[in-house]
This record gives C-alpha cells, structure tokens and sequence, in this order.
C-alpha cells in the first residue's frame, strides 16, 4: 500500500497519478552503458533551459516526469592539490555530451550519462538554473518540488546548497537563490512564502529555528497524502535579508547543535521546507475537460489559493554508510544516517524499477520526502563528487545512486484548496441554484407573456372602442354636413324662388310676393310628401317582408302538394272562366232586356200616337234612319238605363265582346253597341244642350275606342245575317255625325256598305245599309269619293228589294247627294253633269217620283227639284222623263213648299222653258 501510494502521487491511487511508463533512459549499469548509449536520449539539454515544460511535459491533471539529477565535480582543494599532484582525477566530464567517465584504471572506464554534468568549473549560477530554477518556477506555479544533494562529505554539497554568498554573491547557493526568486515572483499583497528549517539526525527532526524544539513529529494527511510538521517552526519571509538572516540563524543553531551533540554537519541532514502560498483568480483548468477544451461549465474566476512546497534537502554525507561499524557510538550514528539514507536509496530504487513496494515508511527521511519526491513532486537531485582517485569507491557509488534516481518518474500534481467532490458540491449547490433560477425566470416569462397578453387584449378593445368612438362621431358629423348642405341647398332654393319670382315680376310688372312664399310651401309641401312616400315605402318594405317569409313558408309547403296547387290552379282557372261567361251572359242579358224594353216603349208609344205600325217609317227633316216624334218623351226613361249599363259594363268591355268566339255574345255585343250610338241620335233629338254633349261623347267614346272599325269589321267577315244588320245600324247611326262619315270613308266602310248592299238579302239589313249610305250621301265633301267607290250604285242595287223601308232610305240618300250637288253648283264649285245621271239613277227616280209610299215620293220629288236646278242635268232629265214629273210635282205636290220649289225651277231653266214652250205645255 505505501509503495503505490507513494508510486501514485500519495493519493491513495485515487487520482490516477499512478506511474507505470517506461523509463526512457536507463544507464544503470556502468559496463554496459557504452554500447547501449543512446543519442537520441535528448532530456539533458532540457535542464539547461529554465522552463518546467522542458524538465517534464504536461498531461492530464498531472504533469509526468522524471526525477532530474546532475552531477557537479569538485575542484581540487589544497590537500588534493598536494596529495594527488602525481594522479589523475577518478572521473573525466564531458559536459558537452553530458557524460561522465570512471576511470576504472588507466586504460578502461565507464561512461555515465546525467541530466546535467557540472564541471568543477561550474559557476554557482549556472549550477542554480540547470538543477534548482525549474523545480523553483514549478513551485511558483503550485507544484510541490524537490531539490536534493547527495554526495561524500566534502564534496560541496552544502556549498552547491547552502552557501549564503555574504562576502561574495557570486557564491550564493541554490537556497539563497531560490528565495530570491520566489521573492521577486509572487506579490506581496496576496500571497505569502514562509519557511521552516530542521535537521534530521538520528532518526529525530530538530527545529533548527528553535532548537528547544526538539523530535518534531512529522504529520500526514491521510486522505491527500501532505505531509506536515505542526510543530515546526515557520518564519514568513519578506524579503530577501531576513531570510538569509534566518539561514544563517540556521546554521549557527546547525553548528551548536553538532557541537552539543558532539558530531558533524555532515552527519545530519539539513532540511528547508519553503511554504508558498498564492491567491489568484482562476478556476478555468478545473473545469476543462479530458479533452483539456473549456467545458461549458466554464464560469467566473474566483479567488484560489494555492499552496506548494519546496523542500531543499542537504543530505547527509554519503560516505557513511560504507565507512560505519569500527566505533560504538558511530556506528549507532551511522546506521541511523544509513537509516535514511538507505531507505532513500532503497526507495528511489524501488521506484526506479517499478517495484510494487516502495519502503517509504522505513525512515524519518523518506516519510517527509513523501510529498516532495517523486510522486506528485518536482525533483531535482544533484550528485557532488570529488576529484580524488583515493575515493573512487565513494565517487562510483554516488554516480551509481544518481544514476537509479534518474529512473524514478514522478507525475506532477497541483495543489489547490479544493477537491473534485468539494467542487462537486459546489457545482451541485450551482445547479440548484440555476435550476430555481431558471424556474423563477420560467415563471417571470410565463407571467410577463401573460401580462403582455392582456395588456394586448385590453390595447385592442380599446383601440376597437376608440375606433368605434371615431366612426360614431365621423358618422354624426358627416349627418351633420348632410342636414347642414341640405339646409343650404333649401335655402339656396328658396332663394333662387324668390329671385326667379322677382325677376318675373319685374319682367311683368304685376304686382304680388306670394311666389316666393309658395314655393318655400310648395317645398315643405313636396317634403311631407316625401316622408310619408317613404313611411309608406317602409311599411310596404315590411309586408313584402312578412310576404316573402309567408312565401317562404308557403314554398316549403308547397314543396310537397304541387299537385295540389296545380289542381286548385286548374280549378281556379276553371272559374275565372266561369266568371267570364256569367259575366258576358249578364252583359247580353241586360242589353236584350234594354233592348226589350227600347222597342217595347216605342211600340207603346207608337200605338198612343196612331202610328201606322212601321215604327221606322217616321220621315222628317232629320237623316236619322230611327227618328221618330213619339220618341222623344221615351229618352229620359231610357237615360237612366243605358247610363246605367254603360257604367256598369264599360264600353272597352262591349267592345272586346264583339270579337268574342261567341257568336251569341257577338250578336248581343254589337246590339248594344248599336243602341248606344241609337241614343246618340235621340239626345240629339232631344235638343237640349247637355243632353247633346252627352250622346255625342258617347257616339265619340265608341269611335276612339275603334268601336266603328270593329263594326266595320263585323260588316265585312260575318255571314250572320242579324250581326250585320245591327252593325249597320250601328254604323248608320254614328254616320249621322260629320267627323263619323268621314272617318267610315277613311275606313273604306263605303266599300264594306257595297259588299253588304249587294249580297245581303234581309230588308232590314239593306235598310240599315241604305240608311248609313244615305247619311254619307249628306256630306258635301265625299261626293266624289262616294260615287267612285260605288256608294251611289250600291244605292241603285239596293232597290231590289222592293221594301218601301229600304225605298225610303235610298231615295233619301238620292236626295241628300242631289242636295250636295245643287249647292256645290250653285256655289259653282260643280260644273258638271250630276253623278247620280252618270251613274244611271234617273230612270229609278222617274220610275219611283210618283211612289205611293208618301217617304219616298217627297224624297224623290226633293231630289228632282235639286238635279233641276242646275242646267247641265236638263237634257238628260227632259231626255229620261224627268221633266214631266217636275211639271206634275209642280202641279200635284201635295206640299206647298215642295210645289213652288218645282215651278221655280222649271221657269228658271232655259232648257226647260223651251222644251215646255215646244211642248207647248202653258206654264
Ligand atoms: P560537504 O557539505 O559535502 O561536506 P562542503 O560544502 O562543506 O562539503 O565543502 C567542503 C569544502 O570544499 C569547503 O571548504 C568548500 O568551500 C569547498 N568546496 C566544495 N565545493 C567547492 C567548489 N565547487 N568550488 C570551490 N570550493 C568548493
Ligand atoms: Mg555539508
């Protein structure tokens, strides 16, 4: 257990310090070193150059090397120099090669490489910085170091270490120097370097700063493996002089000491322990990882101290152990002195050979080494020898002993106040507290995020609220504008009113300031309007809302009995047809009652009246085809009723029953129609004004509701007898009107008459035709017209007939047209023969002039009397008879009026005069 702990860095192999690499130079055995010398072993000019990379090179947590060891000659002294003058120096240097060679005689030696090879040249300073700086630096930075010398005694050990250079500084030893440079390194105000100074003999530490203090015990720590002595006296040191002072104090008490104990310097072994202890700000190489990359662990420097060690050991002379065991009380001395140092020796070989036990428990010596040799130490170990070939055994063993600590590897190990399971906790205690950290941010966030939210949402409503603020406003603003410009366009209104009705008014100088005012009223007028057109509109708007929700509703119900609806349509139909019949029925109901109760009236009438039962026989002045006098007392009882069905029914609808597919309808449609312009012609009769204006607006109403071209119409493509025949008398009827006659010849109606005239064989049909022709043959203005469209001998073939009715209308229409045309010539517009001669109507009138039937005669003597009168007719009139008949109605006429109006013709015709003359007739 103590080798390897000892072998591993005094960690208890818990660090993995453990040394197991091989030795790379291993010149142990002098007889074979020559043929096994390497040259490409390249450590020793490493120890020349004062930097701890070169005396080991870094890895891992440790820094793996070896125990470095020069060997320094002694210059001959003075006894040397006399004893020795005929001999050679025992050893030769190659300091160049670093080698040393033992002369074993005078022709053979052995050959020793070292990490440095001094010769007894070798300056104290130079000696310092290959053997002592680097260790010294290592220190500075944090590593326990060693510094040793071994040798016989008197061969500069304690001057290579020791020397306090007082009287000269080029002598200082390594401890002066050492302590200079630690001095010079570290800072005052933060660290601190103190040191203790003890002598080891016998087996018992001596305080060498106090020396009552007697067999200080040497501690260890058991977990890290420092070794400590509690007891010992430690001095802080300040500067430089109160060290040297403190080693000088030393020695005296060194010096006292031997000599109280009646012994030698060279028999002890002299110890100076240099504690140093440095702060600084770090922590960065303890959290690197294996990699040696800054772990992410990486944090704040914090103040570190760390402590290292130096300890320079001047041992005691080496010589000892072989020259022991002659005196009682040396040879107790000497195996003490070989005690320690054999058990260094035993150990450093142990080491060197990677023994499993290393015996660091055997001697005082080595149990304080412990921490500082070897191991977890830097260590430089430097051999003195002598020139003197009289002690060339003590010399070989010294070289040989240098020679085995060279094999001894240790592996560097920096001190810190710390552990990894400290720093463990610590990291631990860091953790938990980032952990909460970072809970106690998480939760921040989180509420930070919410709290961001609702203030968003609060930013929003309020925007939104601020927004709809704005739009109410803008929106009562822009109403405002609106009620303002309409107010300014009203009063801009009123005023162009006012100035507009100025300007009239000056225009017409009247007088008068009511425009202005109406207009503003007018205005206020128009606006009420105006509002209740849109309450109104509003109201409508509803129901065609309610509407449209029913017929929604309706629709959806609909959607499943469209059969339904579709019958009930067809039903429906059905009935509106219905209705349409009933209605035509009670229209021809009421206008055959009319008609019943019409003629019935006039009968009555007529019998009161002593008629001759020909109620259209009636003939007076008027062209009427119905006049009659007994007519007249009946019009006010009829009035009422046809007004009445006028109203009820309405023209438009009498007229569209013309053309109904009906001919029952028809028929009864086109009598109406017929009665209504019949009336026309008994309010004319009647002779009173309003009554007058009333029939002619409703003869007016039926032709500007085409009533007369409907009848026309009927005229021309009805076979049926009775339609044509109250046609025509509709058509006669409104032919007594002068506009009516000339818009039923626009019409070509006297063609239509014609056609009916010809082919029509009811005489009361050819009396109606007759009659509206002859109504036609009144107007001065369609004379010609009449006769080129064959009006007049329609007329002549109505003849046919027979029926003095039908007579009597034609020869009223002869006589109307002969009346024309005496007044156009007497106006001497005509000139020419008469159109009725042309046409072939003077035999019928000769033939008819002496009728029986009384109308027709008076018509006829009427129109003799106007063909009379003018001259061009009489020789056609002597030549077809016709003046005869006018000497005979000038004689016979039972009208007085009728006579005269003869005889004054026949005398004022020349033509007539000298036919009567010739004919001798006596007039
Ligand atoms: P040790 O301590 O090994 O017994 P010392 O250091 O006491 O030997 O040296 C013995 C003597 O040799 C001293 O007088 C010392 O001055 C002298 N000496 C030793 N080494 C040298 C040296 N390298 N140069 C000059 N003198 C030396
Ligand atoms: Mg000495």
């Amino acid at each position: 257990m103590a080798s390897s702990a000892y072998r591993n860095g005094a960690h208890g192999g818990s660090s993995g310090m453990k040394v197991d690499r091989p030795v790379q130079v291993a010149n142990i055995k002098s007889s074979s070193f020559k043929s096994r010398l390497t040259p490409s072993h390249s450590s020793g000019s490493a120890l020349r150059r004062s930097s701890p990379a070169s005396f080991a090179s870094k890895d891992g947590d440790g820094v793996p090397g070896r125990v470095r060891v020069a060997v320094r000659l002694r210059p001959r002294n003075a006894e040397e120099l006399a004893a020795d003058a005929d001999f050679a120096d025992c050893v030769e240097l190659q300091p160049e090669l670093k080698r040393l060679k033992l002369r074993k005689n005078n022709w053979d030696s052995d050959t020793y490489e070292f990490d440095e090879v001094l010769t007894e040249f070798a300056s104290q300073k130079r000696v310092y910085e290959v053997v002592a700086k680097p260790v010294v630096e290592s220190v500075l930075d944090g590593y326990n170091g060693t510094v040793m010398a071994y040798g016989q005694t008197g061969t500069g050990k304690t001057f290579t270490l020791g020397r306090l250079g007082e009287q000269d500084t080029a002598d200082r030893g390594i401890m002066v120097r050492s302590m200079e440079d630690i001095l010079a390194e570290i800072s005052p105000e933060t660290d601190s370097v103190s040191v203790s100074y003890l002598q080891l003999y016998m087996e018992a530490l001596q305080d060498l700063l106090n020396p009552a203090n007697d067999n200080i015990p040497i501690v260890e720590d058991p977990k890290i493996g420092d070794v400590s002595l509690p007891r010992a006296t430690l001095v802080e040191i300040r500067d430089q002089q109160s060290f040297v002072e403190l080693l000088r104090i030393g020695e005296t008490h060194r010096i006292a000491a031997n000599t109280k104990l009646n012994t030698e310097s060279s028999r002890s072994h002299a110890i100076l322990m240099v504690h140093v202890k440095r702060s600084f700000m770090g922590g960065d190489n303890i959290y690197s990882n294996e990699n040696g990359d800054i772990s992410h662990l990486a944090k704040p420097l914090k103040p570190l101290v760390r402590k290292s060690k130096l300890v320079v050991v001047d041992l005691a002379g080496s010589e000892r152990i072989h020259k022991s065991g002659s005196e009682g009380h040396m040879l107790e001395e000497a195996k003490s002195i070989n005690l320690s140092l054999s058990a260094l020796g035993k150990c450093i070989n142990a080491l060197a050979e990677n023994s499993a036990h290393v015996p660091i428990r055997d001697s005082k010596l080595t149990r304080l080494l412990r921490d500082s040799f070897g191991g977890t130490a830097r260590t430089s170990l430097i051999v003195t020898i002598g020139p003197s070939p009289r002690h060339r055994g003590e010399t070989t063993s010294t070289i040989l002993f240098g020679q085995r600590a060279m094999k001894v590897e240790n592996m560097l190990k920096i001190k810190e106040e710390f552990d990894y399971k400290s720093l463990s906790r610590r990291l631990e205690v860091q953790l938990d507290k980032l952990i909460a950290e970072n809970e106690r941010q998480q939760k921040a966030f989180e509420d930070e995020v919410e709290r961001i939210n609702i203030e968003a949402e609060n930013r929003v409503s309020e925007v939104e609220r601020s927004f709809a603020d704005a739009l109410e406003k803008e929106r009562l603003k822009c109403q405002m504008d609106y009620m303002e410009s309409v107010k300014q366009l009203e009063e801009k209104l009123v005023l162009n009113q006012q100035q507009r009705d100025f300007d009239v008014f000056t225009d017409s100088n009247c007088i008068g300031q009511g425009p202005g005012l109406s207009a503003a009223e007018e205005l206020v007028e128009l606006k009420k309007l105006l509002e209740k057109e849109i309450k109104l509109r509003k109201v409508a708007e509803e129901e065609v809302k309610i509407c449209k929700r029913q017929q929604g509703q309706d629709r959806q119900s609909e959607a499943g009995g469209s059969v339904e609806v579709l019958k009930l349509h067809k039903i429906l139909e059905n009935e509106a047809h219905q209705k349409k019949k009933l209605e035509e029925e009670i229209i021809i109901l009421r206008s055959q009652l009319l008609q019943l109760t019409f003629e019935a009236d006039q009968m009555k009438r007529y019998l009161d009246g002593g008629g001759s039962g020909n109620a259209y026989t009636g003939l007076d002045s008027s062209m009427s085809p119905f006049r009659h006098p007994q007519l007249k007392d009946a019009v006010n009882g009829q009035k009422a009723s046809i007004a009445t069905l006028f109203e009820q029914v309405g023209l438009q609808k009498i007229l569209a029953l013309l053309e109904s597919d009906d001919a029952n309808v028809r028929i009864h449609a086109v009598k109406v129609v017929a009665n209504l312009a019949a009336e026309a012609s008994q309010f004319l009769k009647n002779n009173e004004g309003s009554q007058i204006y009333i029939s002619k607006a409703n003869q007016k109403k039926i032709v500007e509701a085409g009533g007369l071209t409907s009848l026309l119409v009927l005229l021309r493509s009805f076979e049926d007898e009775t339609v044509r025949r109250v046609a025509a008398g509709a058509i006669a009827n409104l032919a007594m009107n002068e506009a009516n006659q000339e818009l039923i010849m626009a019409e070509g109606g006297i063609s239509l008459l014609s056609m009916t005239a010809a082919d029509a064989e009811d005489p009361q049909t050819l009396r109606m035709v007759a009659g509206a022709i002859a109504n036609l043959c009144g107007n001065d203005k369609l004379r010609m017209k009449l006769k080129s469209e064959g009006g007049i001998k329609a007329l002549l073939g109505i003849v046919r007939c027979g029926h003095p009715d039908v007579l009597s209308q034609v020869a009223r229409g002869i006589a109307n047209f002969a009346k024309c045309e005496s007044r156009a010539s007497t106006q001497g517009t005509n000139s020419s023969r008469s159109l009725l001669i042309e046409d072939g109507a003077l035999p019928w009138i000769v033939q008819n002039a002496n009728d029986e039937a009384a109308p027709i005669r008076r018509h006829i003597e009427l129109a003799l009397c106007h063909l009379a009168q003018h001259e061009v007719n009489a020789k056609d009139m002597i030549s077809g008879g016709a003046l005869w008949e006018l000497v005979r109605i000038s004689r016979d006429c039972s009208r007085e009026d009728i006579r005269s109006l003869a005889r004054r013709t026949l005398i004022s015709s020349p033509t007539f005069r000298s036919e009567l003359r010739r004919l001798r007739i006596e007039y």
